[in-house]
């Protein structure tokens, strides 16, 4: 069968590519192959009475499917350069700024009506942060939350579904260049052929990225993982931040070793989640618009950025035996009470039961310093010590450290300001691309590509 487009993946980077192709080049055949199911079968076995953690699906439906990774995220699109992707360095700061801003007018029109958009601009908190060492990045925030998140795919998937041929449940297992300058798709039984090719395959597809660029020769270079903990604590504590802000990227400089340990994904009054990343359990964190849906409790990671210089390249895998420790260890995610990190000794059974917070996840209680670098933990220690002094009661015995939390990033594939491989029409958007690591560049990303393409087919 033959396409003009095919889009591999229908995370937030082909969703917005597929959509703005309907809308500026409705004449074009567009499909989108998706490895995961549609968005009313995605759904995680976990349901905490049965089944109370991961069980490693073979297609992780949190992290696969239509609305990719983002589809039971937060839906916390960050309009800004400042974090989220390095989009700009690609197609300029004011140019990826006007698209996610275009990006969040889709959402308001699909769904997202009412939603709040934070910002940082004039906070009085930005003063306070300097006067601790601690420094406030700049952004607006779109606050979908998880609830109005899905509605707003449901809603694009439905303008969607009569314009593009989709294809759920098919893995794309290989992209061939053909001398006539179109692409071959393959999948199980299978192939198709288009002229224009999207890559979007997010940070699930990270090792099929890998194997793509080593057969098409497109260059790539990777060498940063972050690696860190989700923090849970009481939602007041961090209160009088997150009513304002919602979400804050705050960064310390360590006294130690002079490292950058920042704050990252923000789920006021939420919930802390497992991830299922190639069959590696970390953890993450999301938060409903709903209050009804609402916790007792505030959750934010902090990450430690680790860059590897010559000759060590893998990365990736540096975070991911990390994380296979905490899974040796605790069978899944492990978490500790900040006071028994600190007097040396393991969270148990006994002593979570005894504080004063209910934990939003399942988790093995344990010890996260037989885990965790040392350099890694005295980061994040120094920070949650930096951070009680603009949140007091953030250094509390009870303040709950799950582990491990990796961020880890694709390896950044070689494409131009077009986001167009060597190869022409061969383009690699999203999370895959290693450019982008957020709904909002991700999606932005999207539309960039899609209005290049309908402007020269
Ligand atoms: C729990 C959670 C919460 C998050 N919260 C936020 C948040 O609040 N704000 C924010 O900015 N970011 C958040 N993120 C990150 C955000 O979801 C991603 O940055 C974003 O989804 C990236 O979009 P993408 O389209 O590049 O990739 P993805 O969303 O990862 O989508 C890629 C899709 O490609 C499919 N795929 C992979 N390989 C193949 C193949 N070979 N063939 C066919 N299909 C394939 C996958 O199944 C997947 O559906 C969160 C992530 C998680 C997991």
């Amino acid at each position: 069968m033959n396409f003009d487009v095919i889009i591999i993946g229908a995370g937030p980077g082909g969703i917005f590519a597929a959509y703005e192709l309907a809308q500026k080049k409705p004449s074009l055949k567009v499909a989108v192959f998706e490895a995961g199911n549609e968005l009313s079968k995605r759904r995680c076995p976990i349901d905490g009475d049965k089944i109370k953690s991961c069980i490693s699906c073979k297609n992780c439906s949190i992290m696969s499917g239509f609305g990719g990774a983002g589809a039971f995220s937060d839906g916390k699109y960050n309009i800004t350069n400042d974090f989220g992707g390095t989009l700009y360095e690609y197609i300029g700061k004011a140019h990826a700024l006007e698209l996610m801003k275009y990006v969040d007018n889709i959402n308001l029109a699909y769904g997202g009506e009412g939603t709040r958009l934070y910002s940082t601009a004039g906070t009085r908190f930005k003063t306070e942060c300097i006067q601790n060492d601690l420094h406030l990045l700049d952004a607006s925030v779109r606050h979908l939350g998880t609830d109005k998140n899905y509605v707003v795919l449901g809603n694009l998937y439905e303008f969607l579904k009569d314009k593009v041929t989709f294809f759920f449940n098919s893995p794309i297992s290989s992209v061939a260049a053909l001398e006539d300058g179109t692409y071959e798709v393959r999948c199980k039984d299978a192939s198709y052929s288009c002229k224009k090719c999207i890559i979007s395959v997010g940070r699930i597809g990270s090792k099929w990225m890998e194997q793509v660029c080593r057969e098409l020769d497109i260059p790539t270079s990777s060498n940063r993982v972050d690696i860190g903990v989700r923090v849970e604590l009481p939602a007041s504590v961090f209160a009088h931040i997150t009513d304002e802000l919602y979400e804050s990227k705050i960064v310390y400089r360590t006294q130690k070793y002079g490292d950058k340990v920042r704050t990252f994904c923000m789920n006021p009054r939420g919930a802390v989640v497992n991830e299922n990343t190639n069959g590696i359990i970390t953890v993450n964190g999301h938060s409903y618009e709903d209050k009804s849906k609402q916790t007792e409790n505030t959750n934010f990671a902090l990450l430690v950025a680790k860059h590897f210089s010559e000759p060590f390249k893998d990365s990736n895998g540096y975070g991911e035996s990390i994380a296979r420790l905490s899974n040796m260890l605790g069978g899944g995610v492990i978490v500790q009470r900040f006071g028994d990190l600190i007097r040396g000794r393991r969270s148990t059974e006994k002593r979570m039961r005894d504080a004063f917070i209910t934990p939003t996840l399942n988790a093995t209680p344990g010890d996260l310093s037989l885990i965790l670098p040392k350099r890694i933990l005295d980061g994040i220690i120094e920070m949650i010590y930096a951070l009680d002094k603009v949140a007091p009661g953030t250094a509390n015995d009870d303040t709950l450290l799950y582990g491990v939390e990796v961020k880890f990033y694709n390896m950044e594939v070689a494409v131009d300001s077009h986001l167009e491989s060597r190869h022409k029409g061969l383009y690699v958007i999203g999370d895959g691309s290693g450019i982008t690591h957020s709904l909002s560049h991700a999606s932005a990303s999207g539309i960039h590509v899609a209005r290049d393409i309908a402007e020269n087919m």
